[in-house]
């Protein structure tokens, strides 16, 4: 099968189309001929040798297709199903697995990162990991199901347990993480308010659903927060940015607030201020992997359009590396995703 792959880490042209094996099912798994692979910014991470692991495998864990063959074990009706797969291959029987926490399975592996990733014309998965795509999603669309979307329903309705009427607050509101979480956020009657450094981004941001749009180049936005609130600040906040933001992060924090760390966009350790926290009894949360559960809500909120997928690009799969440049120079807004050979 074709395949995108690189041989050592570098920037994007190291991504080269190659002729590779494809894999058998074992009796457990399904073939998926992928129709739709999204490039995650974990990917240009991975490719340029930023985060661990080693080169020579096929990225991508934002993948969409078809079921084409099954193993001895699985219902051969499942031929022909259109499929998300659910990107991290876990155990199963852990006690987190068995609390449907399958993002904390320790046990566990994420496709595209260690073994065969959606960069290829097909992926092999256990039955399980494939996903039906409900009616009314398109591949294009069903590709951004686990990430951004299904990262998006983790932190939003996951961590943070955002209720209607709530307010929640976006920091790097126009990134491709921050345009979804507004919408998931709305999806469930919260009030959204939504902060972006640049001016461009604002009409995008609105468009996303926000309530209240914040541009601030200077990252000081509390003060407005705190304005915008009547002094009562936010119940939850989704921090995208974190290096620059934090502080102003916590300061816009309501009582009791949700602070959820998503992004970690200078790899820096940041200030926080434990009077802040006690007195506002804030809880800072990590969050990360959609649950599996979180990637059914996802689809749930494409096939209902209540979340609509910022797709800013769509490229054949050779042209991998285009994207890749595209997403490091910033210049897309919304998932680049790679379609047809
Ligand atoms: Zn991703
Ligand atoms: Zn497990």
């Amino acid at each position: 099968m074709k395949a995108v792959v690189f041989h050592q880490h570098g920037g994007p042209d190291v991504l080269q189309v190659a002729e590779v094996e494809r894999p058998e099912p074992g009796a457990d798994d399904v073939l998926v001929r992928i129709l739709a692979a999204g490039i995650c910014h974990h990917d240009v991470l991975s490719r340029s040798g930023k985060i661990p692991g080693k080169p020579g495998r096929i990225l991508g864990h934002e993948i969409a297709g078809e079921i084409c063959a099954v193993g001895a074990d699985v219902p051969p009706a499942r031929v022909g199903e259109a499929v998300v797969i659910y990107q991290r291959l876990f155990c199963g029987t852990c006690r987190y697995c068995l609390t449907g926490r399958q993002d904390l399975c320790r046990n566990s592996r994420v496709l595209g990162e260690q073994g065969g990733g959606g960069y290829a014309e097909y992926a092999c998965v256990p039955a399980r990991n494939a996903v039906p795509i409900p009616e009314g999603v398109d591949m294009t669309t069903a590709a951004l199901a686990v990430c951004p979307v299904g990262t998006s329903v983790r932190a939003a309705l996951g961590v943070a347990a955002t209720e209607p009427g709530q307010i929640v607050l976006v920091t790097g509101a126009g990134g491709g993480l921050g345009l979804h979480q507004i919408q998931v956020a709305k999806s469930v009657q919260a009030r959204v308010i939504a902060v972006t450094s640049s001016q461009d981004k604002a009409a995008l941001v609105r468009a996303a659903g926000a309530d209240e749009v914040i541009v601030s180049p200077d990252l000081k936005f509390s003060g407005e927060v705190w304005r915008l609130t009547g002094k009562q600040g936010a119940d939850v906040v989704l921090e995208n940015v974190v290096t620059g933001t934090f502080g102003e992060s916590l300061r816009s924090a309501a009582q009791h607030a949700c602070v959820v760390v998503l992004g970690n966009i200078g790899a820096q350790p940041v200030d926080i201020d434990p009077g802040l926290v006690i007195m506002r009894r804030i809880r800072i949360a990590g969050s990360g992997n959609a649950t599996f559960k979180d990637v059914q809500t996802a689809l749930h909120l494409l096939a209902t359009k209540a979340v609509k997928p910022f797709i800013g690009r769509v490229l054949p799969f050779p042209r991998a590396a285009e994207g890749h440049a595209l997403m490091e120079r910033r210049e897309v807004t919304g998932r680049v995703v790679l379609q047809g050979w």
